[in-house]
This record gives structure tokens, sequence and C-alpha cells, in this order.
């Protein structure tokens, strides 16, 4: 069984919606996993700060402008009276249940449950337009099989046993619907992936069935040598091995989600990058390969906060590494860079959440420095430690820009520098000219 996952733009606008029968309805049975439409989710956050701070008129602002946006595209999308009628019903109940939490007491759970709706409606949506097409489908809940445990890491062996369970209701079925991003955790309340999560779902829904692929279908054509929204010129990357794809969407490639890789390699399931406004285009396969060497692309991932930890004994004596580390792991904070020196640990971390508790606890061993607002570039690509030049190349072009960081040789994948994250765009840009001539 096929994989699709379409993500935000590509459910956009009514239009898009109807768009999506071409690439979709054939004798190919398949999951389609839906994104929310496009802004969705966005205006869902907005509503969900004006009911944290209780600005209930705002609030209320918020949801009629959002709702108002829905009728627009259901008229749009519909041409029988009943399948409107329908969609009018679907989006009057779930714009009544956002509007009761500005009653109601206001929690971190409401507000899960709040996000949830963008893919709950699109996915409804799409499941009453095939029905007033003529087309079968099966309108999946992810909320029933779809789960995390206490950790916010999938739980592949709940996930699989009723994920198969669901499907086996409809043995005749060949096209299945379903909503990324929107799961249940540990406890069995309404919780998400994380934003951009719909591709994790896909992943974790490819894995759990042994899926032979695994179509990621967004606005471009495929995974990009560097990233299109910061340089002007940029090329689609025919073929990424997984362990490449990993480390660009870890360190920033938005166009996947920064864990959804691991779930297909653990299982060798290829992933397949598509641009659904350009379906000829050839995009990007991401699978078990001998990936051409060289350099392939590069990306950045803000938002880092860099932390010089100084021994305070002349050398880092045995045992003060594993001090440092078991810190961060009390925390669950997770290092992205490292580097060392005689007498003094550099690391980098993305989540600053326990940030001040981990200084209290490192200043009782060292002495400690802190730099927000850094950025990691990582350069990926099949670098052979058994070649050499590609260092050089990264330092060549990089020439001009203060480098914090230099990370090279942990693994055979990937260079990665930290420099301040106002010199991030520089950097890509100088990197974009230096390594790949634009
Ligand atoms: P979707 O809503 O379909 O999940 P996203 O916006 O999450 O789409 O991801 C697609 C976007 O990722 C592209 O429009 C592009 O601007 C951005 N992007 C960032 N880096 C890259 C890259 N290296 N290659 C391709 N796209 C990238
Ligand atoms: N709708 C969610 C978001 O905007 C998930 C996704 O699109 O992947 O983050
Ligand atoms: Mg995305």
């Amino acid at each position: 069984m096929l994989i699709q996952k379409f993500g935000g733009t590509s459910v956009g606008s009514a239009q898009r919606i109807k768009d999506l029968t071409k690439l979709v309805v054939n004798s190919t049975p398949k999951i389609v996993v839906l994104s929310a439409m496009s802004g969705t989710t966005n205006s869902l956050v907005e509503i969900n700060n004006a009911l944290y701070t209780k600005d209930t008129v705002l609030a209320n602002e918020l949801i009629s402008k959002l709702k108002t946006k829905y009728e627009k595209e259901i008229s749009e999308l519909y041409s029988k009276p009943e399948s409107l009628a329908k969609a009018k019903d679907l989006i009057h109940n779930h714009f009544e249940y956002i509007k009761n939490f500005t009653l109601d007491m206001f929690t971190a759970n409401e507000e899960k449950a709040i996000l949830a709706q963008g893919e709950l409606l699109s996915t409804a949506m799409f499941h009453f337009y095939l029905e007033e097409i003529g087309v079968n489908s099966v309108l999946l809940p992810a909320l029933n099989f779809m789960r995390i445990d206490a950790n916010d890491e999938p739980d592949m062996a709940y996930v699989e046993a009723n994920l198969i369970a669901e499907l086996k209701k409809y043995p005749n079925a060949i096209l299945f619907i379903t909503q990324g991003y929107i799961c249940r955790n540990a406890f069995g309340e309404i919780d998400n992936l994380k934003r951009g999560g719909s591709d994790y779902t896909a992943s974790i829904v490819g894995a759990a069935i042994r899926s032979e692929e695994i179509q990621i279908w967004t606005d471009i054509d495929g995974m990009h040598n560097n990233d299109p929204r910061i340089v002007n010129k940029t090329h689609p990357i025919k073929e990424l091995s997984f362990d490449e794809a990993a480390e660009l969407a870890y360190f920033g490639a938005k166009i996947l989600h920064p864990t959804c890789i691991l779930p297909a390699q653990k299982r060798n399931i290829p992933v397949r990058l598509k641009n659904t406004m350009q379906p000829e285009a050839e995009g990007t396969l991401i699978a078990n390969i001998d990936s051409k060497e060289g350099i392939k692309a590069i990306a950045a991932k803000d938002g880092i906060t860099a932390i010089n930890i100084k021994s305070d004994r002349m050398l880092l004596a045995h045992g003060f590494l594993r001090a440092v580390f078991e810190i961060f792991e009390r925390f669950k904070t997770s290092i992205d860079m490292i580097t060392t020196s005689e007498v003094a640990v550099s690391l980098t971390i993305d989540n600053d959440k326990n940030l001040n508790e981990i200084l209290k606890e490192l200043k009782e061993i060292a002495v400690v420095e802190v730099e927000k607002d850094q950025a990691i570039i990582c350069i990926v690509g099949n670098l052979s430690k058994e070649k050499h030049g590609y260092g050089f190349k990264v330092m060549e072009s990089l020439k001009d820009i203060p480098l914090r960081m230099v990370s090279y040789g942990g693994s055979a994948n990937n260079i990665s520098v930290l420099v301040s994250a106002d010199k991030k765009k520089g950097a890509l840009m100088a990197l974009n000219k230096g390594i790949f001539n634009y």
C-alpha cells in the first residue's frame, strides 16, 4: 500500500482539493495523509494565544474569521446541495467546539484539541468531495491509532496494531484518508507531532504497514541544494541516502519534518518528495542508496544556543565530560554540536526550556558562558573520509564569515559550522557561490 502525504498548500483552497483527485484516484491502494489547509494551524495558534491571555473578544473575532474562510471554501468545493449541507454541518460543529473554549477554563490539553481541528476539517472535506464525485474512500481517524509515548516518541507497536485493525475493517477499500500531525499521548489525550508533523505521520504510517513507498507531496519539486527561501538560485536533488536526508531535515530543511526519515529508514521504505503543482517533475528519491560522492546540499537551523564550558581544573580530567553530559540528560535536552579543546568543551542546544537549571548545575563544576541567537549551517553529502578537499572548500567559501564552532568527521555525511544568526544568510549565500557556483 502506498502512502501519499499532501501538505498545507496542496490542500490550500477548494480548487487544490479538487485537483488532488488527479493524483489520488487510481487503482493503486493507498493511505492519503492530509495536513490542514495552509494558514489554518497558524490561525489556531493565534486563537490559542488569545484564549491563553483571556482575550475573549479577540478569540471570537479570530474564530469567526477562520470560520468565514471555511464557509467560502466549501461553497466553492461542492456543487450538490446535499454535500454542501453536510459540509456546513461539519464546519458548524468544529467551530462550535472551538468556541466552547472561550467560555471554559483553558489548559494545555485544550490547546492541543484546538490545534487538531485543522486536519480534522481538511480530511473530512476531501472525503465528502470524493463522495460527491462518486469515489469511494474511507476516513480513518488518526486519533484511533496514532499515539506517542511518555517521551513523545511514536509508540510504534501501538500504531501498528491499531492501524492494521482499522484497515482490516474495510477489506475491499483501496483509498483511505487520514489526518497528519494529530495523535494521542501516553494519557490518551489529544496531542500532536509538533509543527510540520504531517510528514512524520506519513512515515510512521508507512513504516507501520510496511508500505512500498512514502510520498511527500508539497509545493516544490523536491529537496533543493540550499534554502530557496533565502538564496536566489537552487536546484532539486535527484537522490539522497537516508542519512543525508535525515541530516538535512534535522538541520533545518523545512521541506521535511526534522525526525520523519527515521521510521522509513528503519524499515527501508523509500521516501519520494514530489511537487503537487508540477507532478511531472522528478522530485527527490530518498532511499538506501550509495549516494554519489560530494557535497549535495546545505541547510540552516536557527534558534541555537551555544554553551562554552571551561573546566576549572587545568585539564578536562576523566569524568568531566560525563558529568557535563549527565546534566543535559537529566533535563532531557539534546545536544547538536560539540567541540573540545584541552580545557573546554563547547556545545549547542536548540531547546532552551531548561537552560537556567542546566546552567545552575554546570556552574557547580565549571566556568560557563552562553551565547544565544546562533545558527548551525550544515553541509551535507557523501563526504568520504578517503577524499580530501571538502573541508577546504567549505572553509574557503566561508572565509569572510566569523565561525563560532566547526564540526567535521562525526559522520561522513556532514560538516557543521556555527555562526551568529545574523550571519546565516551571508553564510548560505557564500556556500551557494563557493560550492555550487551560483
Ligand atoms: P508542506 O506544507 O507541504 O508541508 P512546507 O512549507 O513544510 O510544505 O515545506 C516546503 C517548503 O520548504 C518549500 O516551499 C521551501 O520554501 C521550503 N524549503 C526549505 N528548505 C528547502 C530545501 N532545501 N529544499 C526544498 N524546500 C525547502
Ligand atoms: N498543520 C500542521 C502545521 O501546520 C502540520 C503540518 O502541516 O505538517 O504545522
Ligand atoms: Mg511541512
